[in-house]
């Protein structure tokens, strides 16, 4: 889906108060099949603001008392607008499925044409930390300034935190005269080689296309490096701050050995290369990971690799370097995750939806994680929450990794024997059976 823009997003605003408002209005609902359009506030404009504050744009600051709310539901929240009197409108929250084709039609807006050889996002991206709208709200909502996890962390795991942001002036830099002549099959050979030497442990290649950069950025590049590291699995047994620990040490190795691959690209091989990791990322994870062939996409909302599952996180590369992609990887978790229970029945929010509850992408199911939800106790607690993940048993259940499988097990009698999922009766039944 292309052409999805802060103009689209504000003519289906307007489509929606147009519906919904008369003079009088407080509360209004209006719903359709499974699209639910919800608008409150005390005073309902008749338009919206000329101004629009996308997740990019929105303040870090959270003494923002919104007065107005639009959200859509279809069926999970996938769009939510917030504004106040005098102050822009804001996009907290923007999930994406085929609901967006539907607007993007109502809106009438042409799809956007890159200058020169850039290519444009068009793809929403969540914002880290605070910079992430819908979890600024959140923490305004539960009258908190800061990040509880934020200060619970040890100055070991802070550290890794920071090595991202240490590396952000190294994601660019001057590339070679000297421009590689090998062909295409064997730049991707030679990346791969090297990634393997970094220490990545997937590696996926794809075509860069505009759905998978954050929407308004442009980069100069034909193609995207997927870099994955495997998280160690072993730490659920050593409780949350461990899996915390090895979730930022993951995204560390990310940014080094994306910083390292650029360059090597650039000085090495001549060609232009930028680093993308948590110290600076235009790239959308999910949908080029799952073109590179990194893995399917699973109900918890995670990418999951038949060896990895989807203990992992990314980091990424896009370059000019001539190179050859990939496609995407099926092995059968689509169908699986709608007869397991695992994570829906795990997640302390009831943040996962229900198997039959998903949306369809370009032929991919998608079940859209309530983040409103998730956040309390993702974020919220002064414990790192990756359960869904943890509870996942394509750690094991592909590859046929023993010690996996006898980690996956104690973990879940551990989770079993600490009361978890006790009122969720589906949790015990479903780990008896993997
Ligand atoms: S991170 Fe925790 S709260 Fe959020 S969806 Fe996963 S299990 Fe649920
Ligand atoms: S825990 Fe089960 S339902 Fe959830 S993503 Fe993994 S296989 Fe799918």
């Amino acid at each position: 889906m292309s052409g999805v823009t802060p103009d689209t997003v504000r003519r289906a605003a307007e489509l929606a108060l147009a519906l919904l408002s008369p003079a009088s209005a407080s509360d209004k609902t209006f719903e359709a099949g499974d699209t639910c359009i919800r608008l409150q506030g005390p005073d309902i404009p008749a338009t919206v603001p000329m101004d629009l504050a996308t997740p990019d744009d929105v303040a870090t600051s959270v003494d923002f008392q919104a007065q107005y709310t639009l959200t859509i539901d279809a069926p999970r929240r996938v769009l939510e607008l917030t504004w106040s009197a005098g102050e822009a409108l804001r996009i907290l929250c923007f999930s994406r499925g085929d609901w967006e084709q539907e607007l993007a039609i109502l809106s009438d807006v042409p799809a956007i044409s890159p200058p020169g050889d850039a290519i444009t996002g068009t793809s929403w991206m969540r914002m880290q930390g605070t910079r992430d709208a819908l979890l600024n709200r959140v923490l305004t909502d539960n009258d908190l300034s800061e990040v509880p996890l934020s200060n619970m962390r040890t100055p070991e795991t802070h550290a890794l935190t920071q090595r991202p942001r240490e590396l952000a002036p190294e994601r660019d830099g001057p590339v070679s005269s000297e421009a590689s002549q090998k062909s295409a099959a064997d730049h991707v050979q030679l990346i791969r080689a090297k990634a393997t030497a970094l220490g990545v442990t997937k590696t996926g290649i794809i075509d860069l296309r505009p759905e998978f950069i954050q929407i308004g950025k442009q980069l100069d590049h034909k193609w995207v490096i997927g870099l994955v590291n495997a998280e160690p699995y072993a730490n659920v047994l050593g409780g949350a701050a461990a899996v915390e620990w090895g979730a930022h040490d993951a995204y560390r190795q990310c940014a080094e050995s994306a910083t390292s691959l650029a360059r090597y690209i650039r000085e090495e091989l001549g060609y232009s290369a930028l680093a993308h990791h948590n110290g600076g990322c235009e790239v959308q994870a999910l949908p080029a990971l799952y073109h590179a062939g990194i893995g399917e996409l699973g109900r918890h909302g995670s990418l999951i690799n038949p060896d990895i599952g989807a203990f992992w996180r990314p980091g990424f590369v896009t370059t000019n370097l001539p190179l050859e992609g990939g496609a995407p990887l099926e092995f059968g978790v689509q169908d699986y995750c709608l007869k397991c229970r695992l994570c829906e029945t795990a997640c302390p929010g009831d943040a996962i939806s229900p198997a039959a509850d998903f949306i369809v992408t370009g032929g991919i199911k998608r079940w859209l994680i309530d983040n409103e939800k998730c956040f309390p106790y993702s974020r919220l607690k002064e414990e790192y929450c990756h359960i869904c993940v943890d509870v996942c048993p394509y750690i094991h259940k592909e590859n046929g990794d023993a010690q996996a499988k006898r980690i996956f097990k104690e973990y879940l009698g551990l989770r079993k024997a600490a009361g978890a999922g006790a009122a969720k009766s589906g949790v015990a039944a479903a780990s008896a059976n993997q």
